[in-house]
Order: C-alpha cells, then structure tokens, then sequence
C-alpha cells in the first residue's frame, strides 16, 4: 500500500519536473499541455489494465479474486482495484455460504418423507422431491417447468387446483395405482410468497386400509353380538309375556344360556386379541414347559370331544423330547388349545386326532395338531387367520366358534417369533404347527 503510494509520488514528481522543464524550454502553455497529455495517458492505461481485469473476472465462472491476480496498478487505481476485489471477495464468500445453506434445504426436504412440489405463480413445477416424483411419476429433472395440471390428470385434482381453495386436502389415487394393489394420496397445497404454491403429498394408503380394517372389525363385532343377543331379548319376552309349563321354560333357559355363552367366549377371545396388541414382546426370561402345555391341552380336549360326541375322538398325544419353550405360557396354552379345540369341533365323531411335540434337527420346536377332518380347500388358506374368516360358517358356530382363534394362534405364533404352518386339503383332514425358533426352545433333563 505506502510502497504504492511512493511510486506513484515518484512518477507524480518525475512528471512535475518534467512539466517544470518543458515549461522552461518551450513555454508555460506547452508545459502543461505536454504533462496533461501524459497524465491523461497514464491514467488511461491503468484504467484499461483494471477493466480489463474486471472483465475476465466477470466472464470467470469460478472468480480469481481469491488467487491474488489482480493486476498492479499505483495509487487511486490500485486503491480502486483493491477495494473491488475485497467487495467482490466478500460477496463470493456470502454466496457460497447461502449455496450451501441451499443445498441443506434441499436435502432435508428431499429427506422428508412426504412429497414436496414448489410450483410457480403459474402452477410450473420449479422443483419437487424424489417422494413427490414417485408419488405423481414425475420425472424430478426432465419435468421442471412443466405445468401440473398436464402432469396430473386426476379430475378430482384438477377440480381441485382450479377452484383454489386450498383449506383442505384431497385425495387422489397415486402413480400406478390398480383395483388390486390401490395406492391413495392425500394432496394439500399452501400457498407461499407472490402467489407461489407448495404442494404436500402423502401416501395414506397404509392408513386408508387400517380404517377399512377398523369399519370391518366394528361390524362383524356388532353382528357377531347382536345374533344372540336378539335370541336372549326375544327368549326373555316370551318368557315374561307367556305363562310357559316348566319343560318348555327350561328349554327357552339353556338355549339362553348358550346364546350368553356364545357373547361371553366371544368377549374374551376379543380381550385375548387386544392384550396380544396391547402387551410388550414376550422376552425370553419366562419358560414354559411342553409337559405341562400337553396337560392343559389333553384335559381340555378329552373334555370338549366327549360333550361334543357320545362317541369321542381317537385323541394320541406324543409330548416328544420334554422341552422349555421361552415365552408367555398364558398365551401359548392359548394358542395350542385354540388349535387342539378346532380339531375337535371340525373332526366327526371317531377321528383321528394327533397332537405332537417335535425337535427338529436345526434346533427349532414344532408343535403339531393333525387331524382326519374334512380339510380345507386350497383358496380359503390363505385368509384363515383372518378375524372372523370362516370357512364353514355353520359348523363354526354350532359348535362355539368365535372366528377369531385362528388370528390369536397367528398373534402369538409372531410375537414369539414362530411360524404358523398349515396344510390341508379336501377330504384327507389338516395339519397347523407352530413352529418354534431354536433360540426359544431348549430340552429339560426332568420333565416339568
Ligand atoms: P372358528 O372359531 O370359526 O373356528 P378359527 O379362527 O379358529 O375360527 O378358524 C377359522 C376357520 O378355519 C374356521 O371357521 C373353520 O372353517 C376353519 N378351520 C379351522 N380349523 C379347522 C380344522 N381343524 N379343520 C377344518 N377347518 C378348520
């Protein structure tokens, strides 16, 4: 800077006395047009030399001003060029910065798990997120400047764009969306700025289906009640309306006392569900063992067949290996007993039931209900472990069936991290197994 300002009071005196001594020679009015001349010049050309820099940093996508190429140049002019080349240092500084912050912004939106479109005061497509192009199949590159309405044809959506209120949401069905496989968004946009719009998508699919779920369970709940209980309200009218001799009373009772049964095991099967979804995952700090599994089911199958048939069942039990299996034993006595009653309630008077414990050579457990019923044709499998599925309507509720037990083996199968097999076909009987992993299943030297 001062070794600037000394050559240039250097060249600034060379020049006076220069003018000083043309002034001599030729006279005054030469003098100083001659050093005018020259100032005029020199002044010139640093100017040019400056712009010049000016220009090449302009035309520089990455500007050199960081690198120190700024020309030489003496007093004002250097002064000049040095506070340009901070100015435009700084802001080269500000710009990168507010980049960056820029792409942090468009990461995290990127990140967001909903689908963002900012649109122009047009509805263009300026920008939108990977979740957005997904959603509506847009193309994130190739679509930008696009108009939305050409992209999304949905009427409800265009209905929707052209009214303009945007106070509530609508929903549209996504890209590739079929009868088999649905896919339905929620769409809002908010409008931003000079009549700029964000646009929020957000697949409610997931949501949508669990409200169906929700609806369905309601009503085959409410059906499932009000069956009985409009045999037990008409039962209790007649009885108090009707003066009935005692065989006929006692009748009208039972029947009332099995349609009460039929709410009460259905209540407590509906509570057993809503433990299962409403309890921790069983860790593996409590054991049960397959013995005492065996006995609770044995007892209670032996029972249910002789009230079920005067003849029975052939009923064997091979208990296997004694073993402890780790897991809640209320829920797994539950399970096990849900499979061992069904047998009994679909197998005919005489047949053959098999309930078995197996080690399986990886380690893992299997237990196995099989019986000679009537067996299940292929196409219902797949959906019996639905709530409220049936197979064979009739027969499920003749004998107490609920619907639910199959969905509660299903919830305790899973929560222990089990499987649950089931094969069966027409006419040659079933077989469900739950099949334990080796992790939850270890032998006991003494049986429990
Ligand atoms: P339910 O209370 O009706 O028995 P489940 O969930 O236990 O309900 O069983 C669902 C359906 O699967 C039953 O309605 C029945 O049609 C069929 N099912 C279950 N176990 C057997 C079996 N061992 N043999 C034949 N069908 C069976």
């Amino acid at each position: 800077m001062i070794g600037r300002w000394i050559v240039w009071t250097v060249f600034a005196l060379a020049g006076g006395a220069l003018g000083w001594w043309l002034a001599s020679r030729e006279g005054l009015a030469w003098g100083l047009l001659l050093g005018a001349a020259a100032w005029q010049l020199m002044d010139s050309f640093y100017a040019r030399r400056l712009l010049n820099w000016l220009r090449s940093e302009q035309s520089n996508e990455t500007p050199v001003l960081m690198t120190g190429s700024q020309p030489r140049l003496p007093g004002v002019w250097g002064e000049a060029a040095d506070r340009v080349r901070r100015l435009l240092k700084n802001r080269h500084v500000q710009y990168r910065e507010s980049q960056a912050r820029l792409d942090e912004f468009l990461a995290a939106l990127q990140a967001s798990p909903n689908g963002v479109v900012l649109l122009d005061d047009e509805g263009r497509i300026e920008w939108c997120n990977q979740t957005a192009a997904q959603h509506f199949g847009f193309d994130a590159r190739r679509d930008i400047q696009q108009h939305i309405a050409n992209l999304v044809r949905d009427p409800a959506f265009s209905a929707y764009m052209a009214a303009a209120n945007f106070s509530q949401e609508v929903q549209i069905p996504g890209n590739f969306s079929t009868a088999g496989r649905p896919v339905r968004l929620s769409v809002h946009v908010h409008r931003y700025g000079k009549d700029k719009k964000l646009l929020l998508s957000r697949d409610i699919t997931a949501l949508e289906q669990a409200e169906a779920m929700r609806r369905d369970f309601v009503a085959n709940v409410s059906h499932e009640i009000r069956t009985p209980l409009t045999v037990v309200a008409g039962f209790i009218e007649t009885l108090q309306n009707l003066p009935l001799k005692k065989p006929d009373r006692d009748r009208y009772l039972t029947l009332m006392a099995q349609q009460s049964q039929r709410m009460q095991t259905l209540v407590e099967d509906l509570l057993t569900l809503s433990r299962l979804e409403g309890s921790p995952l069983p860790g593996t700090h409590e054991w049960t063992s397959t013995t005492s599994l065996f006995a609770q089911c044995e007892q209670e199958s032996r029972a249910l067949s002789s009230v079920m048939s005067p003849q029975g069942h052939q009923l064997v039990f091979d208990a296997g290996p004694a073993c402890d299996i780790a897991g809640i034993g209320r829920e797994l006595g539950s399970a096990l007993s849900n499979l061992v009653t069904n047998a009994v309630r679909y197998t005919p008077e005489a047949g053959l039931i098999r309930v078995t414990w197996t080690l399986l050579p990886d380690g893992r457990g299997s237990f196995c209900v099989r019986d000679s019923g009537p067996g299940i044709a292929a196409e219902h499998l797949p959906r019996l472990t639905e709530r409220f599925y049936r197979v064979d309507r009739s027969r499920s509720r003749e004998t107490g069936g609920t619907g639910l037990g199959l969905a509660i083996v299903k919830h305790v199968a899973q929560r222990h991290g089990a499987e649950l097999q089931i094969e069966s076909q027409v006419g040659q009987g079933s077989c469900f197994c739950i099949v334990f992993p080796a992790a939850r299943v270890r032998r006991t030297l003494q049986p429990a």
